[in-house]
């Protein structure tokens, strides 16, 4: 590949802090509204101009992995906070007592209140572009914005980038995953009534629409509940692309629904799933509007300014959390909450403070879908609400270590666990 050298130049600091979160999804709201309850000097940069990454710019709207499989709520603290709070003003549809979808506008606000509230620093419209290391430990971020390049100088700094861009760019192992990427949307005109009535009196057609739309090469428009349904509002979650080639849509890989080969990370592949995608969802909703009852007025609303990235880099730990384990139900002196897990036989899942702590870097934690789990096991951890749980773990960790002047990795999990408690995290 060709190269050019950049030349050497002094950039300015514009902020030094005790903790940095960079992202503000699920993850960094957790992690920033932790570390700064905990009394730490804290600033979360986002790339985009509103919080919340694809819980409101993804339009990904259902809570997963907050119920076990008796029904009990595993996942307390700030997520539990966010979900009153939604519910205190609309902004939360409860389909059932165990399955939950909120408004992603209202969630960019509750976000912001947290937040402000917290007195977290926010700087938006910024993108982390770089890790600042010494002897291998993160002391910083370079960030971009329309000012140019800066820095911020932080004690620690947590990862929630969603695809580890901090960690990996300070020389962190990684593995990476490539999970389909999808693009979700929100849709007005809908009579759900009236497609029930359909797929009661019609099963199997109903059954085969699925297959009728992706075989003309467009996405199946399936209604799950917002707050706004009463007035025929709801969001659509898209399954998505598995690859670019035509042939590898639907049933290229059968034994894993997830399972695909774009990478999150290279901008062409990103681009061609934008294009791509928005194309398949004009071709599923004439579909659906020519042939489904209930779909004649459909609208398009909005589609996701945020792409559906599932998966990418997961920032090698010091334990790699993994398939086996959760199947023989593993506990962990060190677990800092849980998540109702979804293919083993125990309730639910234990998350080990070791997964969020890489492996050999220091002064960074990871946190949300980037945490240390093996490819069996990112379906239990990448959805919402795990990863405001691991994002306030992580944001209460680098608050603790600041505080003590110890690394993350020297962290006493015991004092951490602790404060989890007394914050209103549900521990194991
Ligand atoms: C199509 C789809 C459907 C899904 N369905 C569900 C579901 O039904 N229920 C469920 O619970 N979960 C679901 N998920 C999973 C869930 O939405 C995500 O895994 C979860 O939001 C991850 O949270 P996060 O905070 O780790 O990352 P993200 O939500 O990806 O947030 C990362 C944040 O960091 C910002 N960022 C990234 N890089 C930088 C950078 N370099 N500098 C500054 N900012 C940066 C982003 O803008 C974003 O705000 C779905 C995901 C997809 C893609």
């Amino acid at each position: 590949m060709l190269t050019i050298t950049e030349p050497s130049r002094d950039i300015p600091i514009v902020d030094q802090v005790d903790v940095l979160v960079a992202g503000g999804g699920p993850a960094g709201i957790a992690a920033a509204v932790a570390a700064a309850r905990g009394g730490a000097r804290t600033v979360l940069v986002e790339r985009y101009g509103y919080l919340g990454g694809l819980a409101t710019g993804g339009l990904v709207l259902f809570m997963d992995g907050l119920f076990d499989r008796r029904g009990e709520r595993c996942i307390g603290g700030i997520h539990w906070e966010a979900i009153e709070r939604l519910r205190a003003n609309g902004g939360l549809a409860e389909v059932r007592p165990t399955n939950l979808h909120v408004d992603s506008e209202m969630l960019k606000m509750v976000a912001d209140d947290l937040c402000t509230e917290a007195g977290v620093g926010l700087r938006l419209h910024s993108w982390a572009v770089d890790a600042l290391v010494q002897d291998d430990r993160v002391t910083g971020v370079v960030v971009e914005s329309k000012a140019g390049r800066q820095a911020i100088l932080s004690r620690v700094c947590v990862d929630a980038t969603g695809d580890g861009d901090i960690a990996a760019r300070a020389g962190a192992a990684y593995d990476f995953g490539t999970m389909r990427i999808g693009l979700n949307l929100k849709v007005g005109g809908v009579d759900r009534d009236a497609f029930r009535r359909y797929q009661k009196e019609h099963p199997e057609r109903a059954r085969a629409l699925r297959s009728e739309v992706r075989a003309l090469g467009g996405c199946p428009i399936g209604a799950n509940a917002t707050p706004h349904s009463d007035i025929g509002v709801y969001w659509v979650n898209i399954l998505g692309l598995a690859s670019r080639s035509a042939g590898k849509t639907v049933d290229a890989f059968p034994d894993d629904t997830f399972a695909g080969e774009l990478s999150a990370i290279d901008v062409n592949a990103l681009t061609y799933a934008e294009i791509e995608l928005r194309r398949r969802i004009t071709i599923g909703l004439d579909f659906y509007r020519r042939n489904v009852p209930g779909y004649r007025n459909v609208r398009l609303l909005a589609l996701a300014g945020q792409l559906g990235v599932r998966d990418s880099r997961r920032v090698r730990g010091i334990h790699k959390l993994t398939r086996e384990e959760l199947e023989g139900g593993a506990q962990f002196e060190d677990a800092i909450g849980m998540t109702g897990e979804m293919f083993g036989s125990g309730d639910h899942l234990q998350v080990p403070y070791r997964a969020l702590v890489p492996e050999t870097l220091d002064g960074v934690l990871s946190s949300g879908r980037c945490i240390s789990v093996d490819d069996g096991l990112i379906h239990a951890i990448r959805v919402i609400p795990p990863c405001m749980m691991t994002g306030q773990a992580a944001g209460t960790a680098a608050a603790l270590c600041a505080e003590t002047d110890v690394l993350p990795r020297d962290l006493d999990p015991m004092l951490l666990r602790q404060q989890l408690a007394a914050d209103g995290a549900m521990l194991p």
